[in-house]
């Protein structure tokens, strides 16, 4: 059994599917499962139209009139034939979303609402493709992700119930893979109540380890619009090269990191069931990638990653006195509490500093909360973290650094952090 997965970039227009089926073409006789992501930016798109939803807002209407325009003018690209059921399937999920739209609760809570509605990018997607391979005389059958993937009930970042999720897809699933090529979302799931759940953004890589691991598959092939997994993001770094190989623990470092080729969790199950991952460009499908697996050798050169939107927050205790046990105590609870990573973190006597996402209502709400506790808080915003993993081996901080500020700096085996102003 072989896992594709096929980004939002890759079938962000009529060109991007045709393409697509190409390359999966050459693989109808395999046993296979591809996982699709929603279309382009259809996620932000509809994360936008949920706030506007939300908060009652009358652009919320127009919002989703854009959304289905988009989808359309794809279709209408796809199938010439007006009669096409692709047509009623799409557009039944515009009315779907439409009803929710006019019948929100008062009480609904935001983040339940948000996966009940942003899940329909993955579904749409999935269905016009399924469609659309099945008229170019692909066979396959489009399976809901959700009657596979079960989660706990933490919307937008739900946790996997690992036994339940197994079984499903060894039971269930695994027979209609043998049958036909199956199609399937990425990023959505269920809870045990039968609610919509999503995995986090950028989720449909973990989704396709999920479906590697739970069908014990061969391999997993991500394609992407680069080359492979590189040693630096290619737009910020002109020197980064492709990795052509790489270990479990180098891949989950590096995504750890925020190196956004690939999704943080993915590598775990794959590593647990040694299923090997290919990052493969699908603009130059027959190029050898990037191979994830238990053969490669541990790579040598440094990495580069830099995150932007970073908040360095500076907590010193209330009573002006020394950073203790009680008030370390206290401040990772509220950061467990509202679900701030730290991207970077240093104690001194007085203080406790520490980067991470800026990532708006959230963040400011733990800010006041560590407020509320006493402590006194100072944020500068709009920072970026540069991460050199294996720095140790020849990176020179005056070549990458130059003029910019570091407002704080660590170094931790051989992986060197700097927050820049
Ligand atoms: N469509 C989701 C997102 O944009 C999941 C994914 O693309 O992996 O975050
Ligand atoms: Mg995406």
């Amino acid at each position: 059994m072989k896992i594709f997965k096929f980004g939002g970039a890759s079938v962000r227009h009529a060109e991007g599917i045709r393409n697509m089926a190409a390359i999966l073409s050459r693989h109808q006789n395999d046993n296979m499962l591809t996982v699709v992501s929603a279309m382009g930016k259809t996620t932000n798109h509809l994360e936008a139209f949920t706030h506007a939803v939300f908060c009652k807002d009358l652009a919320a209407a127009k919002l989703l009139d854009e959304i289905k325009d988009e989808h359309f003018n794809i279709i209408s690209e796809l199938f010439t034939d007006l009669q096409h059921p692709v047509y009623s399937d799409i557009g039944n999920y515009f009315l779907e979303l439409e009803c929710l739209m006019e019948t929100i609760n008062p009480a609904q809570e935001y983040d339940h609402l948000y996966d009940q509605i942003v899940s329909y990018g993955e579904l749409m997607s999935t269905k016009i493709i399924s469609h659309y391979l099945q008229l170019t005389g692909f066979r396959n059958h489009w399976v809901d992700a959700r009657n596979f993937i079960v989660t706990d009930q933490l919307h937008r970042e739900a946790k996997v119930l690992w036994e339940e999720t197994r079984n499903l897809m060894e039971h269930r699933l695994k027979p209609l893979a043998l049958k036909n090529p199956i199609i399937t979302q990425g990023f959505i799931a269920r809870d045990q109540l039968n609610n919509t759940t999503t995995l986090g953004r950028e989720g449909s890589d973990y989704s396709a380890a999920l479906f590697a691991w739970g069908l014990y598959a061969e391999a997993v092939t991500i394609w992407k619009d680069v080359a492979g997994v590189m040693n630096a993001d290619p737009k910020k770094f002109p020197f980064a090269e492709k990795l052509d190989c790489l270990t479990y623990n180098d891949a989950i470092e590096l995504a750890y990191y925020g190196a956004s080729v690939i999704h943080p969790k993915t590598i775990q199950p794959l590593q647990s069931a040694q299923i090997p991952l290919y990052v493969k460009s699908f603009l130059d499908p027959e190029a050898p990638g990037t191979e994830i697996s238990n053969q490669a050798k541990p790579i040598s050169c440094p990495c580069y990653i830099l995150k932007e939107s970073q908040c360095l927050v500076r907590i010193k205790s209330p009573d002006f006195n020394f950073i203790a046990e009680e008030h370390l105590s206290q401040i990772f609870s509220l950061m467990a509490a509202h679900r701030i990573r730290a991207n970077m973190m240093q104690q001194s006597a007085i203080s406790f500093s520490l980067c991470t996402d800026d990532n708006g209502k959230r963040f400011n709400t733990f800010l006041d909360a560590l407020m509320e506790h006493g402590f006194e808080v100072t944020a500068q915003r709009n920072l970026k973290l540069l991460t050199v993993y294996l720095a140790k081996n020849g990176f020179r901080k005056e070549s990458i650094i130059q003029d910019k500020e570091v407002l704080l700096e660590q170094l931790m085996g051989g992986t060197a952090q700097y927050v820049l102003d």
